[in-house]
């Protein structure tokens, strides 16, 4: 729910660009402005009326990043890592807006991007070889390459529960708050959830409501945030050393920097690793997860950490019975670890309900509540966590036709199918940031979007070297991709429960483990060898030039080491590098 009006400007009829790209978020802009850099005429088509994509949508109370602040922001320009401030350790929604809008401003990307306006197609012109594109205000232009900078968390999951239209009152998506912000002050709430959202929103929504109940299908696994303001001497610190941080980050499993201990838990004795979870647990946050090495590969070890979180639930919420129904009974870290401020606290308010909807679903909305098992419970608002179609569901939401006429979605039918997840065959000269298949959203995600955009940058500077007119992925070269993916995904324990990652949130999906958890930099490898052995497993078509090696532009500073601390050969070899 937005609330701004749609401005008014003149259709784009005609205009053909070098590239077109879809999406105006932390991996929309920093496309562009990598394009700018090549010299290439470039147009961003984004749906809403800000730069920003995730941090402009999700203004839901108590938004904030889960990867520290420091390393949750660009690394390409030092001075930009110099001159920004960061107030808190994970930093607020609108701090985070405003930094979207910082570089939007820095960069002057503004002139390039089209605001309120949304992609519906995109068709591959065989004989011309260009893409056409088509939006809702109907502009109809083309380009030679197509982006889609469109987000792994930006369609949003609404289920359409029995009886939703019968509600007489407000019904709101986290991840499309209305931009006014909501006062639920004196008003009965219902949330819908109790994933990442919901956790971060309940506390906060709690402070206002007069009534709070929270509709629980799957518990959640909940790491403290400790959050702090940061103080001057600290960010002094961090930026005299950035450029270390940074290439540490990149040597990560994840692409950010943290202390892990390598060691097995089912090496230590008990007394040793609860001291280790004791001092993981007051340091907070995902790095949690890294008090062993073994936590999501071996089910042993991680009902080590399982058992320690639920003695914390259970030492935290005063009601015997609200700590059972919050004790999640699934693979700790399995679904994406959740970072809180005061979560489970909040259930000891008097005025907060925890309704459990795990054997019988919601029955479904009546004009005035919730109904569950044939209990109505009373609200005035609801407010629906419910997450998103993720990775594929704004591609599933436009006609993307390739070679043949073939769409994307059909291709997608029985799961996502890409080469290193930046294209997918039969689709040339299309190319997607973070897409599933690429380590994404098991990463820092805007170090991932840096080092597929700067590969990309890459690519078309050699293209336009060697004078080829398309890149394709080739099909054999995708399958085993895909293979290597499902293979690698088979290794972690997190592979094996209903979450997003494999697409079991909504209904009708195919279940594939979609981003790929071989590790971020073992990732970057794979694709700086591509690109140096001048693209292998792509079909470049009508080059000239063929005998020319591919110039390394941007991609120079990803050729970092593996930080061989957490990531042992014979961990590489056997798929087991630990991606908290
Ligand atoms: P997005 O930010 O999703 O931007 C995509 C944009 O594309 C959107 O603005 C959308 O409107 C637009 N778009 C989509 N389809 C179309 C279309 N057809 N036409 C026109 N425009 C279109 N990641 C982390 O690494 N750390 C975090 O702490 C973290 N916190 C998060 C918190 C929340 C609440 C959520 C939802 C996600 C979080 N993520 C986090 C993941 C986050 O999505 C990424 O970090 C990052 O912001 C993604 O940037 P993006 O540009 O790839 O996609
Ligand atoms: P989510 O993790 O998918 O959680 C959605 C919640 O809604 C789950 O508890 C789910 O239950 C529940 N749900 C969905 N459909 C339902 C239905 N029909 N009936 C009852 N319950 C239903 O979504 P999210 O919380 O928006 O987070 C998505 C991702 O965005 C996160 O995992 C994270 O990567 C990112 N994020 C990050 C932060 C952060 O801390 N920085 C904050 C928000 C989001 P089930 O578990 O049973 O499916």
């Amino acid at each position: 729910m937005t609330t701004k009006a749609r401005t008014r400007r003149a259709t784009e009829n005609g205009t053909r660009f070098d590239a077109v790209v879809v999406g105006a978020g932390f991996a929309g802009m920093y496309m562009l402005h990598r394009l700018r850099g090549l010299g290439f005429t470039a147009r961003v088509f984004e749906a809403g009326s800000g730069v920003g994509g995730t941090w402009y949508w999700n203004r839901y109370p108590g938004a904030r990043c889960d990867v520290e602040s420091m390393q949750y922001s660009f690394s390409f320009s030092e001075e930009l890592d110099q001159e920004w401030i960061w107030s808190e350790k994970y930093s607020p929604q609108p701090e985070i807006l405003a930094y979207a809008n910082h570089i939007a401003d820095r960069f002057d990307l503004r002139r390039d991007i089209v605001f309120d306006t949304r992609v519906t197609k995109a068709t591959f012109d065989e004989a011309g070889k260009r893409w056409h594109i088509e939006t809702d205000r109907g502009d109809k232009v083309s380009a030679r390459f197509c982006i889609m900078a469109v987000g792994c968390l930006s369609a949003p999951n609404r289920p359409r529960f029995e009886g939703i239209d019968d509600f007489k009152g407000p019904i709101y998506h986290t991840g499309e708050w209305p931009h006014e912000g909501v006062d639920f002050t004196g008003l009965r709430v219902g949330v819908i959830g109790t994933g990442s959202s919901a956790i971060q929103s309940i506390p906060i929504i709690a402070k206002q409501a007069s009534q709070l109940t929270v509709f629980q299908r799957t518990a959640t696994w909940s790491v403290p945030a400790w959050n702090e303001r940061l103080s001057p001497d600290y960010l002094k610190q961090v930026k005299a050393h950035y450029p270390e941080l940074r290439a540490k980050a990149r040597a990560r499993p994840t692409g950010f920097y943290f202390p892990f201990n390598i060691k097995p838990a089912l090496e230590a004795s008990a007394e040793e690793r609860d001291k280790q979870y004791e001092e993981s647990w007051a340091r907070g946050g995902l790095p949690f997860l890294g008090a062993f090495g073994d936590l999501l590969f071996e089910k042993e070890a991680n009902d080590t950490i399982a058992d320690f979180a639920r003695r914390k639930i259970r030492g935290i919420v005063k009601d015997p019975a609200v700590a059972e129904l919050l004790c999640p009974e699934n693979v700790f870290g399995c679904k994406r670890l959740c970072v809180d401020t005061g979560y489970f606290e909040t259930y000891n308010l008097p005025h907060v309900k925890l309704v459990d909807v795990s054997r019988t679903g919601i029955e479904r909305f009546s004009a005035g509540g919730i109904v569950v098992d044939g209990v109505q419970y009373p609200v005035d608002a609801i407010v629906s966590a419910t997450g998103f179609a993720a990775m594929t569901g704004s591609y599933d939401k436009i006609t993307i036709a390739g070679r043949s006429g073939l769409t994307l979605a059909e291709k997608w039918r029985v799961g996502p199918r890409t080469y290193l997840g930046l294209a997918s065959a039969g689709f040339p000269n299309l190319f997607m940031i973070t897409g599933p298949g690429s380590p994404s959203v098991l990463a820092s995600m805007i170090q991932a979007i840096e080092q597929h955009v700067d590969w990309l940058v890459d690519c078309f500077g050699h293209m336009r070297d060697i004078g080829a007119s398309t890149i394709e992925a080739r099909v054999e070269d995708e399958d085993a991709w895909v293979e290597h993916v499902n293979e690698v995904s088979k290794v972690s324990l997190r592979s094996t429960c209903s979450s997003w990652y494999v697409g079991s949130n909504t209904p009708g999906r195919p279940r594939v483990f979609m981003p790929y958890i071989g590790g971020f930099p073992i990732y970057v490898q794979k694709c700086n060898e591509v690109m140096s052995s001048g693209f292998d497993g792509f079909v470049l078509e009508g080059a000239t030039k063929t005998n020319k090696p591919p110039q390394v532009r941007l991609t120079e500073r990803w050729r970092a080491p593996l930080d061989i601390e957490v990531m042992s050969p014979a961990a590489v070899a056997a798929g087991r590098v630990p991606v908290v």
